[in-house]
């Protein structure tokens, strides 16, 4: 069993360390919030007091942080404290250029990496269900693999350096734009006096069918695990919605791709964001889109 720190010990990073102590892994942990800390004590993981000082003798590092300049400057302090050998996974949602900064400075030091962004939410992160989504060279994702593995049901390798971040903000862009489209659709139906469960049973069988329809549905009553059932309690958090297509733009815009739709998107889930709903779950932008109605 490998010997792992695990720096950044949040609503993800908590629970996959957890995971990784119950694969029988020796755990080291790291969080600036003491709270954290204490939870992954009490969860099984030693802690160390310092990021430097959870790496020290690690085999395997993992970071879980907000952005992008968390990460390259917890990398940018532990990297030299790392043993020969090494390797060092970043599993944070962050920008493509950021990550392959922090690829170019683990390569520096010689030390084999991997950005592995994820979906699956916090259900994925405690159930040890997540979909990693890989960036890095065939040496290192091969050594990430085992470790991903009790995280996670499904590793993929996506290609070189910054590739997991790309597949990462390319799927949610489209995540965030279906979401819209099912709830315009279902906020339309309304008007016309057509049931929900109606345009559910015709959309989820035909052309309109996606995921954000027949496993998110945004309206109560057709899929009874959706958010929708629960008050719109997140799941996956509307601010972290415009975290991520904000990622996109930003891509877009160094890459020179044209997404209209994404950067419409954007603007309707920053609005919701704005109206003080960004801790409301993302499938409750049919409530914004609802309010659009005559404005
Ligand atoms: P979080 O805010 O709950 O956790 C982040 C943790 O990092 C906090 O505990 C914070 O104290 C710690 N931290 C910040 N700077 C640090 C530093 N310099 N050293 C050590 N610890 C530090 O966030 P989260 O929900 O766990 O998300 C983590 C990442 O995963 C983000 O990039 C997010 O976009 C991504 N993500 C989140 C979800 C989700 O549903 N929450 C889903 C997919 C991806």
């Amino acid at each position: 069993m490998a010997h792992i720190a695990f720096i950044g010990l949040g609503n993800m990073g908590g629970p996959m360390a957890v995971n990784l102590v119950k694969a029988g892994h020796k755990v080291t942990a790291f969080d600036l919030a003491a709270a954290s800390r204490e939870q992954a004590r009490s969860d099984g993981a030693s802690i160390a007091e310092t990021a430097v000082g959870s790496v020290k003798g690690a085999d395997v590092v993992i970071t879980m942080l907000p952005a992008g300049k968390h990460v390259l400057s917890v990398w940018n302090e532990v990297i030299s404290s790392m043993g020969k050998g090494a390797l060092i996974i970043d599993c944070s949602t962050i920008d493509v250029e950021s990550a392959k900064q922090a690829h170019a400075l683990a390569a520096k030091h010689g030390i084999a990496s991997v950005d592995a962004p994820v979906s699956g939410g916090t259900g994925g992160a405690k159930g040890a269900t997540l979909t990693f989504m890989c960036g890095g060279e065939d040496k290192a994702f091969a050594a990430a693999k085992p470790v991903l593995d009790k995280m996670g049901k499904k590793i993929v390798h996506c290609g070189g350096g910054g590739a997991g971040q790309a597949a990462k903000i390319c799927n949610n862009m489209i995540l965030g734009i279906s979401m819209i489209a099912v709830s315009e659709a279902f906020a339309l139906a309304e008007k016309l006096g057509l049931s929900h469960q109606a345009l559910f049973d015709v959309a989820s069988t035909s052309s309109g069918q996606c995921w954000s329809l027949t496993t998110y549905c945004p309206v109560p009553g057709p899929v009874p695990t959706s958010p929708a059932n629960n008050d719109y309690k997140p799941g996956f958090a509307s601010a972290l919605m415009v975290k991520d297509l904000t990622l996109a733009q930003d891509a877009a815009k160094a890459a020179g791709a044209a997404t209209p739709l994404g950067k419409h998107a954007q603007e309707i889930y920053k609005a919701f964001d704005a109206a003080g709903h960004g801790g409301v779950d993302f499938s409750g932008i049919v409530q914004h889109v609802r309010e659009l109605a005559g404005k």
